[in-house]
């Protein structure tokens, strides 16, 4: 059998053979070759593909898996139209409303992620974005609190950040790493959303950089896009050098403009993840909401397909199996949740960053000042 659209027709286990080693060996691959892998239909094919996206992971990731929870700070009325969102006070859905919590909530969230080894709690919100006022002044203080409430790492997905300014405050209140998802391809986001755009939130991400600011960065899959638009996706996510890229799975709600959205199959899903491993190497890819709805029995394969990350506890406005389960998951896999690495396996053997992270991990030679 060979790749149907590759020009070189050489047999697809030689094809994934010779990407695969080209990562292995510090190599990336293109746009074409990534759709290449995503076109791949036949079930062997793809289990072929995974058992390369796992040996990836294990070169880049060894054995440590980041969990990351997340704590709902203020819920539903949101102003954007995300077409799969819950939270958006444009669609009738059952999600709760309320406003910015006090800190007793995010305390207990913390504890109980003190008590899992999660690596990282987020604190969410639904609302447009961030501006300077006394809401950044309460952001900013329930993310000290946090900083001091334990050893898991404070995080912040408050939406989007339109001053260099606000990026700063967030950064001096001890915020590392910033939750921002382009959600989908640039081509696809206009049909999910129109009250803002992917340019807004790239100009948010830009912000986040430049106040040093880690970046936690990725999308839903399975909104009707093509697999075209998730390759761009993971290339965007390359380009712009994020730390972190969850993939949420659609995971359909009522009222929503996508109720009806018929479901990606387990393997395209699995599939997809090993295709985000082979442009990402180094990265974080952590599987988020969705996971359970949509691989039922088949969850504990997102490892195989090259994750190194995995939401626990409760998403935002659905359930997930209970963290214990999940624990045991990694424990029965030989993987260990202890991850307090600080991203410093993302830095390339030579030690820099790719070359488009702009961040101070410059390679041996290219760090010498003249
Ligand atoms: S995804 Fe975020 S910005 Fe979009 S509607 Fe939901 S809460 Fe609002």
């Amino acid at each position: 059998m060979t790749l149907a659209d590759s020009t070189t027709e050489i047999p697809v286990r030689e094809r994934f053979a010779e990407l695969g080693q080209r990562i292995l060996d510090g190599g990336e691959i293109s746009r074409d070759e990534a759709i290449e892998l995503a076109r791949i239909e036949d079930n062997a094919d793809i289990m072929d593909l995974l058992a390369w996206a796992n040996r990836i992971r294990e070169q880049f990731k060894g054995n440590k898996i980041h969990l990351c929870s997340i704590v709902n700070a203020k819920a539903g009325a949101c102003s954007e139209n995300c077409s799969f969102c819950a939270q958006s006070a444009d669609y009738q859905t059952e999600s709760p409303r309320y406003g910015f919590v006090d800190p007793e909530p995010v305390e207990e969230a913390m504890s109980e992620a003190n008590a899992n080894d999660v690596t990282a709690v987020g604190l969410v919100a639904a609302w447009r974005g961030l501006k300077e006022g006394p809401m950044l002044d309460e952001v900013c203080d329930r993310i000290r609190e946090m900083k001091e409430n334990g050893k898991s790492r404070p995080d912040a997905s408050l939406g989007l950040i339109e001053s260099q300014a606000v990026a700063d405050r967030l950064k001096d209140a001890g915020l590392s790493c910033y939750g921002h998802n382009l959600e989908s391809s640039r081509r696809f986001f206009p049909e999910h959303c129109t009250t803002h755009t992917f340019e807004d939130r790239l100009k948010t991400i830009q912000f986040l950089k430049t106040a040093g600011i880690k970046i936690c960065s990725g999308g839903i899959i399975g909104m009707g896009e093509e697999r075209e638009d998730r390759v761009d996706l993971a290339m965007q996510l390359r380009e712009i050098d994020a730390n972190v890229v969850p993939i949420n799975i659609l995971n359909p709600i009522e009222g929503t403009p996508l109720e009806n959205q018929e479901p990606l199959p387990p393997m395209e899903i699995l599939k997809t993840i090993a295709v985000f491993r082979f442009i990402l190497p180094r990265k974080e890819i952590m599987i988020a909401g969705g996971r359970t709805v949509n691989l039922r029995d088949m969850q504990s394969m997102v490892f195989t397909a090259g994750a190194s990350a995995l939401m626990v506890g409760n998403y935002l406005t659905t359930l997930n199996q209970p963290v214990e389960k999940d624990l045991q998951m990694l424990r029965d896999l030989g993987l260990d949740p202890d991850w307090d690495n600080d991203f410093a396996d993302q830095v390339s053997a030579d030690g820099g960053c790719d070359s488009r992270c702009g961040c101070d991990h410059q390679p041996a030679e290219a760090s010498t000042t003249a």
